[in-house]
């Protein structure tokens, strides 16, 4: 679900339809797929199929799906909503995903503490105007997807999560681990604008953070779009950050193609310990708001401290597929290369 939306799932699974769902579930299962490739006959597949029982494509969109489950009741909610999700609506993988959200509520106790804690573990919101992803910038926390990559490495590496995050053995770890690899490659799940009432991009962190001016990954930014002559109403403006993360083409998703495969094994392995890699993939992301930002135009506030925008010629053909495209592929060498260190044999 698109971060920072706090009405009752129930309302939100009906409310925002397909755009619910974080880098789309097409990107997160290209990204399992992708690695489940990479890793086929390592051992550390054999270790990835023994913890799951399933494939890390199947892993990748639990997360989300976990999403369905009701805030006020902990009672799985999303039956017959998301396809994806069918396979774990049975009654013990449903009692598993009451489990995780009811144990990951209310657990967030930083200042950036503005939905339930574990919808917080897929984002975080690092101003376009730093040059690296650092804890303690403004849209960051102990609680964002760079925390939670690591506190989920923490439990498959057999220590503890830290505070706040609290995980239930290893193939919930996995399962998380899964997702959030591909939400961090997702641009607008680490880089942020900050706008002010007029429309003016603002650094968050010079003077005093005004929360106002947060546009929560894009989800407040609405891509303007025409009225066509005729139609009785004019259809829904589309938030910028559900733009990105529908992730549409051939060749990424079910069976990816030979071409995606040769260019996911020529990634390189990020430098430095296995611990430094997510702050490294933010910082990366991060980088890419500048493409992903870059030459739009903000309009003055709304009532609802929304900005309508103006996107540059062929920013969908030239900027976002492109980005999109080589974020899945690195998503997926990157998962398929976390689980071979952790179980190199
Ligand atoms: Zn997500």
């Amino acid at each position: 679900m698109n971060q920072h939306v706090a009405n009752s799932v129930a309302a939100g699974l009906l409310l925002t339809g397909a755009q619910a769902f974080a880098w789309g579930a097409a990107g997160h299962m290209a990204v399992g797929t992708i690695a489940d490739r990479l890793i086929a006959g390592t051992p550390a597949a054999t270790q990835v199929r023994k913890i799951l029982g399933s494939n890390l494509r199947t892993a990748s969109v639990w997360a989300d799906c976990a999403k369905g489950v009701s805030t006020s009741t902990f009672k799985y909610e999303g039956s017959g909503h998301y396809q994806e999700c069918a396979i774990y609506e049975n009654p013990a993988s449903e009692r598993q995903m009451e489990a995780f959200v009811r144990r990951n509520h209310d657990n967030c106790t930083s200042p950036h503490n503005t939905e339930p804690c574990h919808k917080q573990y897929h984002y975080t919101d690092v101003a376009i105007q730093r040059a690296e992803y650092r804890r303690g910038s403004v849209g960051t926390s102990e609680q964002d997807v760079v925390a939670a990559i690591n506190a989920a490495l923490a439990v498959l590496q057999d220590r503890e999560p830290p505070a706040p995050f609290r995980i239930a053995g290893k193939r919930e770890a996995l399962r998380l681990l899964a997702h959030y690899v591909g939400d961090i490659h997702q641009p607008l799940h680490v880089a942020a604008v900050y706008v002010d009432a007029k429309g003016n991009v603002i650094d968050p962190d010079e003077g005093t953070f005004d929360p106002r001016t947060e546009t929560h990954g894009g989800n407040d930014l609405l891509i303007k779009v025409s009225h066509p002559a005729g139609a009785k109403y004019a259809p829904k403006p589309l938030k910028l950050h559900g733009d990105w993360d529908n992730v549409a083409g051939a060749g990424i998703q079910d069976q990816p193609s030979a071409a995606v495969l040769s260019k996911a094994r020529e990634v390189l392995a990020t430098e430095g310990e296995v611990s430094g890699w997510a702050t490294a993939w933010a910082t990366e992301s991060l980088k890419l708001g500048a493409v992903a930002y870059g030459g739009l135009l903000y309009s003055p506030e709304n009532t609802s401290h929304q900005h309508a925008i103006t996107l540059p010629a062929g920013y969908n053909a030239e900027v976002k597929s492109p980005t999109q495209r080589d974020q899945v592929v690195k998503g997926g060498a990157r998962l398929a290369q976390l689980v071979m260190v952790l179980w190199p044999e």
